[in-house]
């Protein structure tokens, strides 16, 4: 092994990732005194989260009246009873005084005439617990809603004294021999050296897998990477089967259109022009929930009615709009829908295709975003000094399915709470313990043995393997059949990692490395999403399994727990669902009658 010099740094707490929860959390750690790093593979405003369009939602009540039951009611229903009702109560009680509270950091949202913040409809957004119309609750900023939101609170975390590491890529996560986490080994990228970062409180940020897939509308740098270095100590990752594809990716490119489209009145039609989305969900129609929407067009495609020459996609209709409407609330999007699709969204309408968005699944946490170690005892028992938040995280607040815009509020919200917690716990005057040596060498040896890695198959030829894989068996519609093939084809592309080519072996922006090192975080998530899919044998949320298509909530109304093994082997367990709430009825909380499983019907 070459020898390799380190820089030591030593913090209260240090995030990896600098998205909306990386920031936020970031944010409010300094803010509570905590000596505070976040280290950030890419500049911060370049996370995904700087793509987020549509909005955040929160029942403000600024365009009619809303509370936070309704919100819960549809957190639930959305989640199709799968999400953890202590951890959506707080999502949605907090979620209010969280814009707020972006509102005075600086975000510039849109407004209405009276100079309240602008709401719009969003899919599955109702009023009356889903008996009243869409409701107007989605916060935003025309459709930059995610870049506006980051660049506030990136000045925010400066102003606060929170130190940056930027372009240093988190490696593996340092732990002691009895089970605490210490800290990161990270790599610099623009001069090559390593680091050691030593930490009372590690906090995971870095955001989804999306990746995994061929066709995604998440960034190229969305690889799981949080996700794999849990599953490298052997730490389990939660709810993994459930992958959400949003209806309106451009046909192509996988660039998104945001719902907010359909929030303004943009519908769908098929190839014989209907609005077939009118006879699937009669009361919501094009606002329905995202994964019954992909199911419909789908099943549209499938059945002969899809557009184009290969009859393979559905058309978004916006040309109804006045031209005023278009411009000023959705202007990036009209915008992407001419590079992207050559289509003037005044005239024509765009091309779609449900294509792969959100990851339900990530690190297991509390709703303080505590990373939680499930032990047969003590499904909730705490992991010291990990925490996770945002994407990266699964409190589990999405369940089986996200509703549109419950995501930038979770980052915030969920950022926000860690740092509360951390403030709390971390011991600011006591010294850090000593890094564990034997820990970081092994994170070495790892990343020596990638650099020097001398195999037949080039990572890029290794990457798209597991995209079509996975885009092919773990897709919109599962069947007994493709998910087992599924399994062992996945596993045999994780196999081929030991036969990777790196050609690149310097220390400096070397990006052939990062990339296997990405692609060595992917195969971890996708093996955990197609082990975990296989066995469940029921239909929820974005997990449509036609062999089993009823919910069973005797059977199912369970987190899957996957731990993956070196060998690329995965062993599963289950933890039972939170259905207690956080506030009894008597104290002014939900009337529990009201979220109890129903059939999910829009
Ligand atoms: C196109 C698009 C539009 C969306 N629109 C909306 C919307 O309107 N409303 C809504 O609620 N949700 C929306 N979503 C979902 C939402 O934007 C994302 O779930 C959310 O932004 C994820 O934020 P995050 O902070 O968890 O991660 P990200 O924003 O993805 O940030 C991850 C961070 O981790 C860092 N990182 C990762 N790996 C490493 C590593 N190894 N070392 C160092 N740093 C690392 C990265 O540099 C980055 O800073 C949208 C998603 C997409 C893709």
């Amino acid at each position: 092994m070459a020898a390799y010099t380190f820089t030591d740094h030593t913090f209260d707490v240090i995030v990896v990732g600098a998205g909306g929860a990386g920031l936020r959390a970031t944010l409010g750690m300094a803010e509570q005194g905590l000596k505070t790093g976040c280290i950030t593979k890419v500049f911060p405003t370049r996370s995904h989260t700087v793509a987020a369009q549509g909005g955040i939602a929160a029942s403000l009540g600024n365009m009619g009246p809303d509370n936070w039951q309704w919100h819960l009611y549809d957190t639930v229903k959305g989640s199709d009873w799968l999400g953890d009702t202590d951890a959506m109560e707080y999502l949605v009680r907090e979620a209010p005084k969280a814009v707020y509270e972006l509102e005075h950091y600086g975000v510039p949202f849109s407004r209405t005439e009276l100079g309240k913040i602008y709401q719009r409809p969003f899919g599955g957004h109702t009023t009356e617990f889903g008996e009243g119309p869409p409701v107007q609750r989605t916060c935003a900023a025309a459709d930059r809603t995610g870049h506006a939101i980051l660049h506030t609170l990136y000045g925010q975390s400066l102003k606060n004294n929170a130190q940056f590491f930027i372009e240093y890529f988190a490696i593996d996560l340092i732990m002691t021999d009895d089970g605490e986490v210490q800290g990161v080994l990270a790599w610099k990228l623009d001069d090559g050296t390593l680091h050691r970062f030593n930490a009372k409180m590690t906090v995971l940020a870095t955001g989804g897998y999306g990746r995994t897939y061929f066709s995604a509308t998440s960034a190229h740098t969305c690889t799981g990477d949080g996700g794999g270095m849990v599953a490298r100590q052997g730490l389990p990752l939660q709810d993994m089967e459930f992958v959400q594809f949003h209806p309106t990716g451009i046909y192509g490119s996988g660039c998104l259109i945001t719902e907010g489209a359909r929030g303004e009145g943009g519908y769908l039609t098929n190839s014989e022009g209907e609005r077939f989305m009118e006879r699937y969900a009669p009361s919501y129609k094009d606002l329905a929930s995202r994964d019954v929407v992909s199911r419909c067009m789908t099943i549209e495609i499938r059945e002969g009615r899809g557009v184009g020459p290969q009859k393979d996609h559905i058309y978004l209709n916006l040309n109804h709009l006045p031209p005023e409407a278009l411009s000023e609330r959705l202007p990036g999007i009209s915008e992407s829908a001419k590079i992207f699709a050559g289509v003037d969204v005044t005239k024509a309408p765009i091309p779609v295709l449900p294509t792969v968005h959100y990851n339900m699944g990530g690190i297991p946490t509390s709703y303080w975003g505590e990373a939680l170690q499930p032990t047969h005892d003590n499904p909730d028992r705490i992991l010291p000094g990990l925490m996770a938040v945002g994407e990266a995280g699964c409190a589990s607040v999405h369940g089986a399915n996200r509703l549109g815009s419950n995501s930038l509020i979770d980052l915030v919200v969920f950022g926000r709470a860690a740092a509360i917690r951390a403030g709390k716990i971390v011991e600011r005057d006591t010294p850090n313990r000593p890094l564990n040596q034997s820990s970081v060498d092994a994170a070495v040896e790892r990343f020596d043995r990638l650099r020097h890695a001398d195999g037949n198959i080039p990572t890029a030829d290794l990457r798209l393997e597991l995209q079509r894989t996975m885009q092919a068996d773990a897709a919109v519609f599962r069947t007994d059949k493709t998910l087992a093939e599924g399994v062992e084809k996945v596993t045999a592309v994780a196999d081929k990692m030991a036969d990777v080519k790196v050609t690149d072996r310097s220390m400096i922006w070397n990006s052939d490395l990062m990339e296997t090192l990405e692609l060595t975080n992917l195969m971890p998530n996708a093996l955990a999403t197609i082990v975990s899919a296989e066995a469940r044998k029921e239909s929820r949320g974005a997990h449509a399994q036609e062999d089993w298509p009823n919910r069973d909530d005797v059977e199912w109304r369970k987190h899957t727990l996957a731990v993956v093994h070196p060998d690329n082997t995965v062993t599963l367990s289950y933890r039972p669902v939170h259905l207690d709430p956080l506030t009894p009825f008597e104290k002014g909380g939900i009337d529990l009658k009201k979220i109890a499983p129903k059939a999910r019907v829009y």
